[in-house]
């Protein structure tokens, strides 16, 4: 079973009808071997390791051939370039959607096209591995059972899962590959650390776990004929067995258990979960009444299970999150639930408020010469915990693979404040500010500032003890709805407001607005690029317990340089406002000159403020709300300051406000 696949073993396609739409790749066998087409459908994602297929990559398809039954391989193609004829919209990734069918949100039960193909789109790597992996010679037909089922139903989104690994097995198997049999004998917090380094960043080797486990599961049985029955008589199922055994009266609460090979268990509950638990990031849950569910059948195969819509009812929309004990959609309390924005949302994440040291939001934004009106922000969000302390792992899982770049927002819950409030700035349905008001740090607004959204709207909620916020995740992963579950709604004392006027940032332009007050900071903290050589931002820490950020602070990514009770500040401007650069200076450091021009020397009073804008930004001291720039207090006579954090030395073009 050890030799490479050769295409020679494997028996070609008969030529196949094309699917309309006109969007389907051609993929031509040589004359030489057959005259005719083959045509099949193509994905952006291979079913075997679930990593994206990129162009120029060899890859097999395998499909069943609906005129005889067979399953077939066309194997060692070259993935094709990006299709620039679809319709969908941009969504930054490297490889757009062929075949809309196949890659867009369809409601589950909606009907498929007739000549629709059970086909996968297979690394010709991932496929070899497969076969190898394999005990009999069904490997195409295995294979497309466990590629397609994949998808807990026909034309499910991929969903944002991480592999289900455990770290012993992770291990043994980077032992292997990497011929480091020392691995295994590590103490396990150092296997651990190994371990969440390679979780969290696709690599060869957790596709090559992919690819191994799915091989495993699914050859587990033998390849059995297929057996549906409807999910209202499944008492309990795990992937593994054959179909579950068929009970006419079972507890009333469904519970659909989905990782990254689709569906994993089918359990019943006497009653709809309550108790919050930690979100899982391997695992995806769907909790419905099974009146909810009476149009859906379970499909059996081979120790799998998808679900399949039955009757002529309307579609089902299955939501799944990443708690075992979501809360009901119709309860979510936002404004915009419901909205058209809320057809988009592919899966929920939940953020508990009370577990988190913070959350990143990573933001883009259309440019205002677009459009009159742009459209509202795009939001990533990352939320920082004792296991994914930084937000590298969602920057390496959603946006890394996309080439995304726009601008970091961190917000910190410090453990000695509290926050008050949480709430949507919005007009119709679309998102423009996250708010945030914390007991002792005061108001944060998290998002874009524009001045073309005059009807905006705050809804705000009470941050009990028990907040849970709610995001709705897009194919892309980015954050489409945002809902809060607390004990309700509530009209805050004061609406939300940016403390400055208008004409002290550069509104009309759209950008992020972070600013800070300067008394009472304790100790504050600069963020490097270290790469680039370049500080962005800033998070000051109070005498009190609060925090605030100001600019761009990648925490966890970015090197930290601390300075305890700043005295004043010197930023330094490079013939322009694009770009600034920062010294601190501490206390017991005598007065100080600057050899260049353009450096503006502050106490610590007043608020510092950063505008933001992808490759733009401008940090600017704010004195009483005079809309004016706050007198430098510098100048003196004596030595430069020695607290040299941070200059760019970028020479940037003026940019005008
Ligand atoms: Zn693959
Ligand atoms: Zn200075």
């Amino acid at each position: 079973m050890d030799e490479d696949f050769n295409i020679d073993d494997w028996e070609f396609a008969r030529p196949l009808p094309a699917s309309p739409g006109g969007t389907v790749p051609s993929i031509h066998i040589p004359p030489e071997l057959n005259p005719d087409p083959c045509i099949v459908s193509l994905e952006k994602w291979c079913r075997a390791c679930g990593e994206p297929m990129n162009s120029g990559e060899s890859f097999e398809s395998v499909f069943l051939d609906e005129d005889d039954g067979d399953v077939r391989v066309v194997g060692s193609q070259e993935y094709p370039a990006r299709e620039d004829e679809d319709e969908d919209e941009d969504d930054g990734s490297d490889m757009r959607a062929i075949r809309r069918p196949f890659f867009n949100w369809d409601p589950f039960g909606r009907s498929v096209k007739p000549n629709h193909l059970e086909s996968a789109a297979i690394h010709t790597e991932c496929f070899n591995l497969f076969r190898r992996n394999c005990p009999d010679d069904k490997v195409a037909p295995r294979l497309l059972l466990a590629g397609r089922w994949r998808s807990p139903w026909e034309g499910a989104p991929k969903f944002i899962l991480t592999v289900n690994s455990d770290v012993t097995s992770l291990i043994r198997l980077a032992a292997i590959a990497c011929n480091l049999p020392q691995l295994e004998l590590l103490p396990m917090e150092l296997k651990r650390l190994v371990f969440e380094e390679l979780i969290t960043r696709p690599c060869a080797l957790t596709r090559y776990y992919s690819v191994v486990s799915l091989a495993a599961d699914s050859t587990r049985r033998p390849l059995d004929e297929q057996f549906s029955m409807p999910i209202a008589k499944v008492a309990h199922w795990e992937r593994g067995q054959g179909p579950a055994s068929e009970e006419e009266v079972l507890p009333p609460v469904i519970r659909i258990i989905i990782d990254s090979q689709g569906i994993s268990r089918i359990e019943r509950l006497a009653k709809r979960p309550e108790a919050l638990s930690q979100p899982s990031d391997t695992e995806l849950y769907i909790v419905e009444s099974q009146e909810t569910l009476k149009h859906v059948q379970v499909q059996f195969q081979s120790g799998l299970a998808r679900l399949r819509h039955f009757g002529d009812a309307k579609a089902t929309y299955l939501l799944p999150w990443d708690t075992p004990s979501p809360p009901v959609v119709e309860h979510l309390l936002s404004p915009t639930a419901g909205r058209p924005s809320h057809a988009r949302v592919m899966q929920f994440a939940t953020i508990d408020g009370s577990k988190i040291s913070g959350i990143t939001f990573f933001l883009t934004w259309a440019n205002h010469y677009a459009s009159p009106r742009p459209a509202g922000p795009q939001f990533f969000m990352h939320a920082h915990t004792s296991k994914e302390p930084s937000a590298r792992s969602t920057f390496d899982k959603l946006l890394y693979p996309q080439d995304w770049a726009g601008v970091w927002n961190y917000v910190p819950f410090p453990h000695n404040d509290r926050l008050i409030c949480f709430g949507i700035e919005h007009e119709s349905d679309t998102n423009l500010t996250v708010l945030f008001r914390f007991e002792k740090a005061g108001d944060v607004m998290v998002g874009i500032q524009y001045d073309r959204y005059p009807n905006r709207t705050q809804t705000v909620w009470a941050a009990s003890s028990k907040l849970q916020l709610i995001c709705g995740l897009s194919e892309s992963g980015s954050v489409i709805t945002l809902d809060a579950e607390a004990d309700g709604s509530t009209t805050p004392d004061r609406p939300f407001r940016l403390p400055f006027r208008q004409t002290v940032v550069p509104y009309s332009h759209g950008g992020c607005l972070s600013w800070a007050p300067l008394e009472h900071v304790a100790r504050l903290r600069l963020f490097t690029d270290e790469d680039a050589g370049v500080c962005r931002g800033l998070l000051l820490e109070y005498e009190d317990g609060g925090q605030r950020a100001v600019g761009e602070c990648r925490v966890g990514l970015d090197v930290e340089r601390a300075y305890v009770r700043p005295v004043g500040l010197c930023i330094g401007r490079k013939s322009g406002f694009s770009r600034w650069s920062i010294r601190v200076r501490v206390d017991g450091q005598a007065e100080h000159t600057h050899s260049e021009r353009n450096w503006q020397c502050y106490s610590m009073r007043g608020t510092l403020a950063s505008w933001q804008k992808r490759g733009y930004s401008t940090l600017k001291v704010v004195v009483d709300d005079d809309a004016g720039v706050g007198v430098g207090v510098g100048g003196g006579t004596a030595a430069a300051a020695a607290a040299a954090a941070a200059d760019d030395g970028v020479d940037d073009d003026d940019v005008p406000f």
